[in-house]
């Protein structure tokens, strides 16, 4: 025999990992166990077994939460919540420290256990879950030691209802428990109910840690105990990573209630490989991109999109690599793939790729042992809108297909409803940074895949939701503002007067794609002064309206893709045009709200003007501190098409300061009106005429709010409703913000006191882009 032939021939032999000290805990805990509520476990109730799905076997049994116990732990976390804040930064640093350390401490343990429960390699549970949970304890211990100084303006938001997925049971816990614990909430979380002893554990550390009674509360269960917590009227904001379907349904469930809500959901991420990339790491990256965790990762790299003219030398790379893979005992050190979470989770795998008639199914050569394990599987000559291009598998399998351009790669990789993460593999710097930009993507990943950090942040865009966790950006869903705002007074037209109307026609145009629009109904109202003067006619937005201004807004996208610099110098024009006409807005604002702010409100428009100016070319990204060889660039890009009712009491700044922050930041926007005083607005639009500003960036509605906020609320191509207007339609426009997902922004409080960095903030997504170095 060759030395050759013995290094092929030669198998691994078994490295499993000692599982003695996980099932001492269990059989510590008579494997059975009930929430954690106040710092105490409640009596376990043996509701339902938790198994290890490599084998079989229960593992313990936990208990499902019900009502009353989500009643005691919010109360608990409720009552928790004061002391917790009061205790300071520095004193909420000194316990998350000693949760990280804990983690460190144990985390063997924790490793074991939540390869048992779940499936996972252990290479991975003890290389990256674990790891990665321990560093994101460390960074937000620093977060809550540097609030105070670094974030004066931001309170905690009070208690937090969280519930988690089962892919990265103790990493999603962290993800969700760090940055409330330091911002100075208290949290009532549940663990997906497959995977609840890793929680279960935390719980025990937390103890252990000096974490006061009632800050951390687990409570165990199914979806049922998750829809208690997220519908509880206690519960002040809602963290929850899941599925798209389940996000869709809380954000309609939390409408309206005045909960803030952040949703981190599925993905179906492209994995885009250019000719001239590194086939070879690109196959590597490619086995981090789907077969990690099964490939049972929100953000995993399900949709292989390869350059036509490498496509059959890297199938025939990629598929040797497949056949290499290991399947097996998840205990086992040399084990590449491990175990499908439940054999419910299987039959859905099963279903989906036994449904699918298209292409060709490529499964990998390698043993699969009996049980819950599925092989690592390509499926290659698919065409971009079959059923396994568009929906989330959640296994490990592959669809691919292919491109010939780079604008075709960016057109078939943003093909989907989903936007999380995005891998581009190029050897070429130019190709690979023109093409990041363009995916729609939270996360982009430049030749690698998978790269996670608790200093950059993550999340997704379209339907993977909104919201980040990770940096700076994640600490926003965690605080509010920390000065309370008035609510604004709501107020109402004049009502009519006697003046009969003259021969001209008043009737203001709406605007929209840069041109004077009427009403498509032809319906208008007359406006009357406070005396019962006339002082003109506006025509009544419809549906059919919306649409319009909203594609003309989407038409005018090329604004995201200018600089800055040209944004600030058009706001700047703006200010300089309204200047001019200062005497004439201020006694229109006069005659409209038969007041005497007009001169006031002009002066505020124009140093709001100037504040967007200043910010367009300094609201911008970040180079963030992640622990490898590379960059993780924090990027701002803008949100999109925004729909803004306008605030009602302020004719004119309640348009100028949403479409200041709007035009800053490279979104287009769909402006509706004050209601009550409309003239201001639509007088506007010859400013912005005379401002150079293209059309279809700025599009001016009028007509009654109650009308129009469902169609744009409903609209599947507006990314953002923001409100300034009656609360009473704040539930109607989150509801429909369930359609696409979009983002939602009512704040409380008239717009003269919103700084300008909120309205930027609400105007942005951060997308990280991830460009590790060569050795
Ligand atoms: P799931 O939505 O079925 O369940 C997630 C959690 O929600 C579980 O704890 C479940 O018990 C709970 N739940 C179910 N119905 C609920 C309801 N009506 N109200 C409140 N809670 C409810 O998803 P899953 O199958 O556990 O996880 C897989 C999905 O999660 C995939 O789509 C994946 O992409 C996504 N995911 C996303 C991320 C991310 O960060 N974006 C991370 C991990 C997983
Ligand atoms: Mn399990």
């Amino acid at each position: 025999m060759s030395v050759s032939e013995i290094f092929d021939t030669m198998d691994y032999g078994p490295a499993p990992e000692s599982l003695s000290e996980a099932m001492a805990w269990l059989d510590g805990h008579g494997r059975a166990f009930g929430c954690f509520i106040d710092g105490a476990f409640t009596k376990a109730r043996g509701d339902f077994e938790s198994r290890n799905p490599a084998t079989g076997d229960v593992l313990a049994t936990v208990t499902q939460g019900t009502a009353e116990d989500v009643e005691a732990a919010v109360k608990a976390a409720r009552k928790a919540q004061g002391p917790w804040a009061k205790l300071g930064g520095a004193g909420r640093a000194r316990v998350l420290y000693a949760l990280a350390r804990g983690l460190q401490k144990h985390s063997r343990l924790f490793a074991v256990l939540e390869t048992l429960d779940n499936g996972k390699p252990i290479r991975e549970s003890r290389d990256i879950d674990v790891p990665l949970a321990q560093r994101h304890f460390y960074y937000h211990a620093g977060m809550a030691q540097l609030m105070e100084e670094e974030l004066p303006d931001r309170a905690p938001v009070g208690v937090c209802g969280q519930v988690i997925s089962w892919n990265f049971p103790l990493l999603m816990l962290a993800w969700k428990i760090a940055p409330a614990l330091a911002m100075g909430n208290t949290v009532v979380l549940k663990p997906a109910e497959y995977t609840s002893l890793t929680a279960l554990l935390f719980a025990e550390l937390c103890s252990q840690a000096g974490v006061p009674d009632g800050v951390v509360n687990i409570v165990t269960g199914d979806g049922q105990t998750g829809a208690l917590i997220t519908e509880h009227d206690g519960i002040d904001k809602v963290a929850f990573t899941g599925s798209t379907e389940v996000g869709r349904h809380i954000r309609r469930a939390t409408a309206g209630t005045g909960k803030a809500l952040t949703l981190e959901l599925g993905g179906k991420s492209p994995y885009i490989v250019f000719e001239d990339a590194d086939l070879d790491s690109a196959v590597e990256g490619l086995v981090d991109a789907i077969w990690f965790n099964q490939g049972q990762v929100c953000c995993a790299g399900s949709r292989l999109i390869v350059q036509e003219g490498i496509t059959e030398d890297f199938y025939a790379r990629l598929k040797r690599r497949m056949d290499g893979l290991r399947l097996g005992d998840p205990l086992d050190k040399c084990i590449d793939v491990g175990a499908i979470v439940d054999p419910v989770q299987l039959e859905t795998i099963r279903a989906m790729v036994d449904g699918n008639t298209e292409g060709e199914t490529y499964v990998a050569a390698c043993a699969v042992p009996e049980g819950c394990f599925y092989p690592p599987t390509l499926i290659t000559g698919l065409s971009p809108a079959a059923q396994l291009m568009q929906d989330e598998i959640f296994g490990p399998v592959l669809a691919a297909t292919t491109f010939r351009t780079p604008s075709e790669a960016v057109q078939v990789a943003n093909n989907t409803r989903y936007g999380l993460a995005a891998s581009v593999w190029s050897e070429n710097i130019n190709t690979a940074l023109d093409i990041a930009p363009q995916l729609s993507a939270g996360v982009v990943w430049v030749n690698g895949t998978n790269m996670f950090d608790a200093a950059a942040g993550f999340g997704g865009v379209r339907e993977s939701g909104f919201g980040r966790e990770g940096g700076w950006e994640g600490l926003m869903a965690y605080t509010r503002p920390a000065k309370a705002r008035k609510a604004v007074k709501q107020v109402t037209a004049f009502p009519a007067g006697k003046a009969a109307l003259g021969t001209l026609d008043r009737t203001a145009k709406m605007y929209v794609g840069g041109k004077q629009a009427r009403p498509d109904a032809g319906y208008s109202q007359r406006i009357w002064s406070k005396q019962g003067k006339l002082l003109g006619e506006v025509g009544l937005a419809n549906r059919k309206d919306v649409r319009n201004a909203v594609e003309a807004a989407h038409k005018a996208a090329g604004w995201g893709k200018t600089t800055g610099h040209l944004r600030a110098q058009i706001l700047y024009y703006i200010a300089e045009n309204l200047s001019a006409r200062e005497a004439e807005f201020a006694a229109r604002i006069d005659d409209l709200t038969g007041a005497k702010g007009g001169k006031a409100e002009v002066v505020a428009c124009l140093d709001t003007l100037f504040s967007a100016a200043a910010w367009a070319d300094k609201f911008s990204g970040e180079a963030r501190s992640v622990p490898i060889r590379g960059l993780a660039l924090a990027l701002r890009e803008p949100t999109g098409v925004v729909g803004v009712l306008c605030e009602g009491a302020s004719p004119l700044l309640g348009l100028v300061k949403p479409m200041a922050g709007v035009m800053a930041m490279g979104c287009t926007g769909v402006f509706v009106a004050s209601e009550a005083f409309p003239l201001a607005a639509t007088d506007f639009y010859q400013v912005l005429d005379t401002s150079d500003v293209p059309g279809g960036v700025v599009n001016i509605l009028t007509g009654a709010h109650g009308d129009v906020a469902g169609t744009l609320a409903d609209h599947m191509d507006v990314e953002a409703v923001w409100s300034f207007s009656d609360p009473a339609l704040t539930k109607r426009i989150e509801e429909g913000a369930a359609g696409n997902l979009k983002r939602t922004w009512c704040p409380v409080g008239g717009v003269a006191d919103l700084p300008m960095r909120e309205v930027l903030e609400a105007a942005t997504e951060v997308k990280t882009v991830w460009v590790p170095y060569g050795a």
